[in-house]
């Protein structure tokens, strides 16, 4: 049977009026600072889009741009203008940050409160630990897609291929808090598909064109497809769609999945980080 597929706009859609309702509520319009340095096209699309959503639902986003030959110091020092800017509710980086700058001092250097990724080193300890009130963007976008598509977490086994601080690490953190058994594939791995075929859902945030097809798949499995990548100028995911659709529950397509709820859980954790900051 076809598997059904989870429509990522219609939720995040739903995600943003909820979030305007609420925003238009609030006496004073909450802020997000959006770093970009350098003009890297994917980076400009990206940032392009969080800047569109936070108009529609009524938030100030700042476009905070820097020449790609700014320096690290350069880098955190605009940062930390921005942390001590008390109208600024939440800093997002855009990354990749241009080669030769150290990303890690770079996200290190944002205000805990104000760090709306959640990949400052103490928020993702907490995240790790299950104590975190922020979680990383997409994977936060992934289990709310899981949970709203009514997928019992508990006790399923989900293998997560992709281990990057961005993606696959924390979505694999936030599955293991939900009671998964989880595995992780990366680079490394030997026979991925012996791995995936005991999945009950699987996750792929690598970035590979057709890295997951119908063979490594269980009959009935979720596929979540977070990767992105162009072929023939098309954006596609890292799962053979037309093949595994035949075979999964449920799936996500490239576009119209993950995309549009990362930037609708950007929005949720710029509130979190206004609610957290502004309640103090
Ligand atoms: P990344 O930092 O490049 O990480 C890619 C991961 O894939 C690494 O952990 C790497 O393993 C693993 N990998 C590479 N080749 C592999 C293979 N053949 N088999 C298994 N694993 C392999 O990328 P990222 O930032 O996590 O992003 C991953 C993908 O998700 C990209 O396509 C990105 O565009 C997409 N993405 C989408 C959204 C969205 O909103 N839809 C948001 C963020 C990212 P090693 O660690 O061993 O190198």
């Amino acid at each position: 049977m076809a598997a059904k597929i989870i429509d990522g706009k219609k939720m995040a859609d739903a995600l943003l009026d909820n979030a305007a309702l609420k925003i238009a509520a609030l006496s004073f319009k909450p802020c997000v600072a959006i770093v970009l340095v350098g003009d890297d096209p994917a980076s400009l699309m990206y940032t392009k889009k969080k800047h569109d959503a936070c108009a529609r639902v009524g938030m100030e986003s700042r476009n905070v741009k820097l020449p790609a030959d700014a320096t690290q110091r350069e880098i955190i020092a605009q940062v930390q203008h921005l942390n001590e800017d008390p109208r600024v509710d939440a800093i997002l980086v855009q990354l990749p940050l241009p080669a030769g700058v150290d990303e890690d001092a770079v996200l290190a250097a944002v205000a805990r409160e104000k760090d709306v990724d959640g990949f400052h080193p103490e928020n993702f300890g907490k995240l790790a630990l299950g104590i975190g009130k922020i979680a990383p963007c997409t994977p936060k976008g992934v289990i709310y897609m899981l949970k709203e598509s009514g997928v019992q977490l508990a006790g399923k086994h989900a293998v997560v291929i992709g281990r990057s601080r961005i993606v696959g690490k924390p979505l694999a953190l936030l599955l293991l808090n939900e009671g998964c058994t989880v595995s992780v594939c990366h680079s490394k791995t030997k026979d991925m598909g012996a791995i995936t075929r005991m999945a009950d859902i699987i996750c792929s945030a690598v970035g590979k064109p057709r890295l997951v097809t119908a063979d490594m798949v269980k009959a009935g499995a979720v596929v979540i497809d977070i990767g992105t990548s162009k072929e023939a100028e098309k954006l596609v995911g890292d799962v053979d769609f037309a093949a595994v659709s035949k075979k999964a529950s449920l799936i996500t397509p490239v576009p119209g999945g993950v995309g549009p709820m990362t930037i609708a859980m950007l929005i949720e954790n710029t509130l979190v980080c206004c609610e957290n900051r502004r309640k103090k």
